[in-house]
């Protein structure tokens, strides 16, 4: 046996999991064993670990990404007795074009990921920050990058591009997609526990705090509702999605507003929170006072909308639909939401067992002809499976293995 590390580096916080990996060539599963996270990085870092159902806590005091990795290397040393961590794998925004898969990380390849930065400025530069912290701290490991993107890469160009100007589009002004680790391990999840549904057409709903929809196909997204970055598509807690460029326009010329001023609007200032005027959060916005209140019913009402919009379109672009799947922190847990999504799509073959919504953890919802499936999404395992397939000389891909 040996350890797995995941990491999902951000500004402020390092989210990582503790995978144990047997060393046969043809194991299972990496096996979950811990989880934490740091936030505050900065001068007031917070170290938390959850392992045996205990949760502890540890204050940090200043801390960066290559201090931070070090805090977790001691914190799960407990964790792993005498285990040493042989991989460590790591969610990246963006792959640009050229990544489709995970891939081993050197740092000729994180020259070109740096590349990169400007199409994910909020996120790439925190990404590799982790990575270059992660070789120093973990010298002896292997370490592998898992691309948010790279599960949208065999988009057809319909789906791809912008009708702009051809020049843009090959200097990467691309529809990329977001939330790829997602969608691999819930389209590998149903083909793999629903047997008449291994090459089904599915519409995946990941909706969460960030939130997108993407149409699978053979086990290949097809398209995605987020395109250029990870605002597009779908409202989100603080984001706008799609929105007419000509708002920006204006915005700029009768509000004087900056890239900056418009950059926090859309990206934190807009979505449930915007709309609502009382919380980016859904729960607030179902439940309690909030529920009662004009706007937050409207901000839902909005959301709800969108997700039917997205819902038709990637049907029409998968030609047709076997399977609607509801992940993420709202799709797993808001039966409010998924109701008033399935409703009035009988004309599309999708209906809701109303009980079976509503009963927490049932994972098949649907009575009509067309699967209405909630799956918990494991982004965190498909990661370990790439490290995992890595140690094993890339034997069998995290894909293959869903
Ligand atoms: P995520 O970003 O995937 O963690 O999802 C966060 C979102 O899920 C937030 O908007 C939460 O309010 C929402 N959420 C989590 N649990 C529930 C719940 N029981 N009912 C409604 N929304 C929920």
């Amino acid at each position: 046996m040996s350890a797995i590390l995941t990491l999902n580096a951000g500004s402020s916080s390092i989210k990582f999991s503790v995978y144990l990996n047997s060393d046969q060539v043809s194991s299972g599963d990496p096996v979950g064993v811990a989880v934490g996270q740091i936030d505050g990085l900065g001068p007031d870092a917070t170290l938390i670990l959850k392992h045996d159902g205990r949760t502890s806590e540890t204050q940090l005091g200043q801390a960066d990404h290559t201090s931070g990795l070090r805090a977790i290397l001691e914190a799960i040393r407990p964790v792993i007795g005498t285990q040493t961590v042989v991989g460590v794998g790591h969610r990246i925004v963006h792959g640009g074009v050229a990544q489709e898969e995970p891939v081993r990380l050197d740092a000729a390849l994180l020259e070109e990921l740096a590349k990169l930065e400007p199409l994910a400025p909020l996120h790439q530069p925190h990404n590799l920050a982790g990575i270059r912290a992660a070789m120093e701290a973990f010298p002896d490991a292997i370490q592998v990058g898992c691309f948010d993107t790279a599960f949208h890469r065999a988009h057809p160009f319909v789906n791809d591009t912008y009708a702009l100007p051809r020049q843009y589009f090959e200097e990467g002004v691309r529809r990329y997609g977001f939330h790829g680790l997602s969608y691999d391990y819930v389209s590998g999840h149903v083909a793999n526990t629903y047997a008449d549904l291994a090459d089904a057409r599915m519409v995946i709903a990941h909706l969460g705090n960030g939130a997108s929809m993407c149409c699978v196909r053979g086990r290949r997204s097809i398209a995605s509702s987020m395109g250029f970055s990870a605002v597009d598509g779908l409202p989100m807690g603080t984001r706008t999605g799609q929105l007419d460029p000509s708002v920006i326009l204006y915005l700029m010329d009768q509000h004087g507003m900056s890239t900056k001023d418009i950059s926090d609007l859309i990206y934190k200032k807009s979505g449930l929170l915007g709309m609502s005027g009382i919380s980016n959060d859904m729960r607030t916005l179902l439940e309690g006072d909030a529920a009662d209140t004009e706007s937050a019913r409207e901000a839902v009402a909005y959301f709800v909308a969108r997700v039917k919009h997205e819902i038709g379109a990637l049907a029409a672009l998968g030609g047709g639909i076997d399977a609607l799947v509801f992940t993420g922190g709202i799709g797993e847990n808001a039966w409010q939401i998924r109701e008033q999504v399935c409703e009035d799509l009988g004309f599309l073959g999708i209906s809701l067992d109303i009980e079976a919504n509503r009963r927490r953890g049932t994972e098949d919802i649907g009575t009509g002809p067309v699967k209405v499936l909630v799956i918990r999404t494991d982004e965190e395992r498909v990661i370990a499976r790439a490290v995992s397939a890595e140690l094993r000389g890339g034997a069998q891909s995290d894909r293959a293995a869903e």
